[in-house]
């Protein structure tokens, strides 16, 4: 497809989703997703009622299990790029599954405050040190302009400002940057086509060096499915010799 076709899809599907989203708007006023309470778009109880998972596995091998989602001994012989990711929940939730898919194509800004809520019990539930810089991955400056906001920053500031009340963390959206035009990963079945889809995708300002070298770096995402994007950007923050990588997402989609 070329690239002006594919703007035109992008700005045919965002009109539809739009259109979509005002027409709720105007039948269904803001209520839970779950239970329907008015005014919010998930209440205090229902958010309570998500499974924060209580356990991790190694984010290369998906197999061992791991305390805090660190890099399982086996795989680290590969010297992969990031120490270690938590998946703070389970998208076989259907309402997990929901909120994300709200969140990314239906474009409910909002909703960045429930899944921050998630990814910061699943940080705390696993003991995860706090860290120097937030850096959320970047969306291509095409799909940025498409979805008007990038997914992943929303929740890098809604995560920096509440993790530790009162102390905010940094975020920098500027130093990792998206360069290829990818397809979603979700819609390659093969873990060598997700790879090859995200290979060489990003770039790294190498004049950001006092920012990342030795400090704890967060790489935030909504979902993960192979790991292969975090991989990638992990694999250009290592240039600048950070202390660790560590990655957090909501969930893993399969
Ligand atoms: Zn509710
Ligand atoms: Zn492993």
């Amino acid at each position: 497809m070329t690239c002006f076709s594919k703007i035109k899809m992008l700005k045919l599907t965002k009109f539809l989703n739009i259109l979509e989203k005002a027409t709720l708007d105007i039948v269904l006023p803001k209520h839970c997703l779950h239970c329907h309470k008015e005014e919010t778009f998930l209440c205090p109880e229902c958010l309570d009622l998500i499974k924060i998972n209580s356990f991790q596995v190694c984010p290369l091998c998906q197999k061992s299990l791991t305390e805090y989602g660190e890099i399982c001994r086996y795989c680290r012989s590969f010297k992969p790029p990031i120490d270690g990711l938590i998946t703070a929940a389970n998208y076989d939730n259907p309402l997990v599954a929901r909120l994300i898919r709200l969140f990314k194509y239906k474009f409910i800004d909002q909703l960045s405050d429930p899944l921050s809520k998630i990814l910061i019990k699943a940080y705390q539930k696993n003991k995860l040190a706090i860290p120097d810089l937030i850096i959320p991955v970047p969306l291509h400056p095409l799909r940025l302009r498409w979805r008007g906001f990038n997914q992943a920053e929303l929740l890098a500031q809604n995560l920096a400002q509440n993790l530790l009340p009162g102390f905010p963390i940094k975020v920098n959206s500027e130093i990792l940057t998206r360069v290829k035009y990818t397809l979603a990963q979700a819609n390659l079945k093969k873990s060598e086509d997700r790879q090859q889809n995200v290979q060489d995708a990003f770039q790294i300002d190498l004049k950001a060096l006092d920012k990342i070298k030795n400090r704890r770096i967060l790489l935030i995402d909504d979902i993960c499915t192979t790991g292969s994007t975090l991989m990638e950007c992990g694999k250009q923050l290592r240039k600048l010799k950070p202390k660790t990588i560590q990655g957090v997402v909501v969930a893993r989609q399969g």
